[in-house]
């Protein structure tokens, strides 16, 4: 009977691994959190972060902002997320973000290494990869995965070894500890790279010139010189791992932009320091 029922589990764990793909990239993934449920999570959370701050609507920027993420929303062919973009007054704050279901939010702050509607494009292409990769319920998959290892580990200890409360407390910690450092961090910064992969098809499918994915970098890095790391790049791989990576979809994402390039105007400058 116990055999059953693992083998029942390993099928449905496989099952559940194997079934969800990411767009694009198209890796197999962990996923155990329905994405009706992180859909909930993001919206409520979108409602949370906005509160309180000044959100752009009818500026030229913010109009320019939404008509970009509409545009790679429809690539991105996901039609039962419910877009929404907001641009948020903060000139410090050189980010961007986005929170399942596809709730987007970018800071005018981070306008001036964009440059152009071709680098708000590329920022778009990846946070919308962000959301339509899965990658919150992945990483929230993993840790309650963990968890539920700690609770297997707590009820075989507590039953078969001779450790006290204290010692089986201290050894979770550092299981706990080692697991966020070693196995979630590190998939993090793998997220990172996988949504500039998915975010440069994305902005070459809708008819922006990859290659400004790369000035992008550049322009970030060169903003760092004197200043503070954008918060956009201390969460990120390094930039020359970047261009690597953006590099290797460079030749894709060309013949992706040229059968369906819109006018040069996407490049003219728009925001400068
Ligand atoms: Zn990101």
């Amino acid at each position: 009977m116990l055999s059953r029922r693992v083998s029942l589990w390993v099928g449905l764990t496989a099952c559940v691994v194997a079934c969800v793909r990411t767009p694009v990239t198209n890796r197999a993934q962990f996923s155990l959190i329905p994405d009706g449920i992180m859909r909930g999570l993001g919206g409520a959370t979108y409602d949370d972060m906005l509160q309180g701050e000044r959100v752009l609507k009818k500026t030229e920027d913010a109009e320019l902002l939404r008509s970009v993420g509409r545009r790679i929303a429809r690539v991105a062919d996901v039609p039962s997320y419910d877009w929404s973009f907001a641009l948020i007054k903060e000139d410090d704050t050189v980010n961007a973000w986005c929170l399942p279901g596809g709730k987007i939010g970018f800071y005018t702050g981070i306008l001036p290494a964009l440059r152009n509607e071709a680098g708000m494009a590329f920022v778009m292409g990846h946070e919308v990869a962000h959301a339509t990769a899965h990658h919150s319920a992945e990483r929230l998959s993993q840790q309650v995965a963990l968890l539920g290892g700690l609770v297997g580990l707590e009820l075989y200890l507590a039953k078969n070894s001779e450790m006290e409360l204290e010692q089986r407390a201290a050894l979770y910690g550092a299981l706990g500890v080692g697991a966020a450092v070693g196995v979630v961090l590190p998939f993090s910064r793998f997220h990172e790279s996988e949504a500039d992969s998915i975010g440069v098809m994305y902005m070459a499918r809708a008819g922006y010139p990859p290659r400004e994915s790369i000035r992008v970098w550049e322009r970030m890095e060169a903003e760092q010189d004197g200043f503070a790391i954008p918060a956009f790049l201390s969460t990120h791989p390094s930039h020359e791992r970047r261009q690597v990576r953006l590099e290797e979809w460079m030749g894709r994402a060309n013949k992706r932009y040229q059968r369906n390039a819109l006018p040069r105007e996407t490049q003219k400058a728009l925001w400068s320091k």
